[in-house]
């Protein structure tokens, strides 16, 4: 799988570290948001449940008013991120809105007769379809920067690097979500879910990861070994507090809802260390806004000439989910997360 930079222990690794940092630190706002619902009982449908008198975030109207406000936001980023999808809005390669029949999913893709890339998704006026359209607009500002490459196998890149694109790309525009957001508090809402989905995220990433580790290893566990072991890890994961009692058959079935397991066998571990990238180019982009967009571009054009330790230098950032990395980040990410309470 071109895996030449890590190995399956450090995957073991990372999911111990994942386990040691950050699954107590998501368990801490699940307690406190428990707390705030008011139940004894937190049940697993309790986790996404909006607090009473919170509606849920509607950051637009219209398509036309998200692509416009991206737009915007993009511009403020940098000049070049704008164009990429001015010229795709012009170019009519934004297929976004949500209607019967339509295939369901987001991705882009790159257009090299038209040299332009193509964004699908299904929008339906929700938060995270505003960060879709600025993930895949990462994805289609890094396709653009490799179109430079002259060996066409080098615009092909591995998820490792082109999730940084796209992940990075959600973060550095967040501190531009009040052009959705004209009250502060719901501005400040979305923000918070923004980052306790990276924490959420590389948890699921690793119940993910060390399941599919397990059925490659156990090739003769059938399906009830396998429901069973999938229960086993994602309790491994998760705080006990969240009672899943009397719904033990949907857990154990849950990985079935992992559409990568089915057509990308064995990926997924990519996102989680992608993530990580995301957080260290975030954390530039705070201390020096024009100097880490400068260097995310500067790596971003080398598409795959260079292996991912290189690219992630190139950026800035280290390609790196030892334990202490993992630790400092997550810190990084607490003290964001503390500072909007
Ligand atoms: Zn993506």
């Amino acid at each position: 799988l071109l895996r030449f930079d890590y190995t399956p222990e450090d995957c073991v690794t990372f999911h111990e570290s994942v386990k040691k940092y950050i699954v107590p630190l998501y368990g801490k706002l699940q307690q406190k948001h428990k707390e705030a619902l008011g139940v004894d009982d937190y049940r697993p449908w309790d986790t996404e449940a909006v607090l009473t008198g919170e509606k849920p975030l509607r950051p637009y109207e219209s398509t036309e008013e998200l692509v416009e406000g991206v737009l915007k936001m993009l511009k403020n980023t940098d000049e070049y991120f704008y164009n990429v999808l001015n010229a795709m809005k012009e170019g009519k390669t934004l297929d976004l809105k949500s209607r019967k029949a339509k295939s369901p999913g987001g991705f882009c893709t790159y257009l090299p007769i038209t040299e332009l890339s193509f964004i699908f998704m299904n929008e339906a006026n929700s938060q995270s379809d505003l960060t879709t359209l600025v993930h895949e607009s990462g994805h289609s500002v890094h396709d653009m920067l490799c179109s430079s490459q002259e060996a066409f196998g080098y615009m092909n890149t591995p998820s490792e690097i082109a999730e940084v694109a796209s992940m990075g790309m959600e973060l550095l525009s967040m501190d531009k979500w009040q052009e959705f957001y004209k009250e502060p508090e719901e501005l400040k809402r979305a923000v918070k879910e923004q980052l306790k989905g990276i924490l959420k995220t590389i948890i699921w990433v690793m119940v993910v990861d060390k399941f599919q580790m397990w059925i490659y290893t156990n090739p003769e566990a059938y399906s009830d070994a396998r429901n069973d072991k999938f229960a086993e890890i994602a309790s491994e994961f998760s705080e006990a507090f969240v009672n899943w009692r009397g719904y033990e058959q949907e857990l154990k079935h849950m990985w079935k809802k992992q559409l990568h397991i089915f057509e990308v066998p064995f990926y997924y571990i990519e996102y989680a260390i992608a993530q990580l990238g995301a957080v260290q180019l975030w954390r530039n982009y705070k201390n020096n806004p024009e100097k880490a967009v400068e260097k995310y571009k500067e790596a971003l054009s080398l598409g795959s000439s260079k292996s991912l330790p290189e690219l992630y230098e190139t950026m800035g950032i280290k390609f790196d989910f030892s334990e202490n990395t993992i630790k400092e980040l997550m810190d990084f990410v607490w003290n964001e997360i503390e500072e909007l309470n």
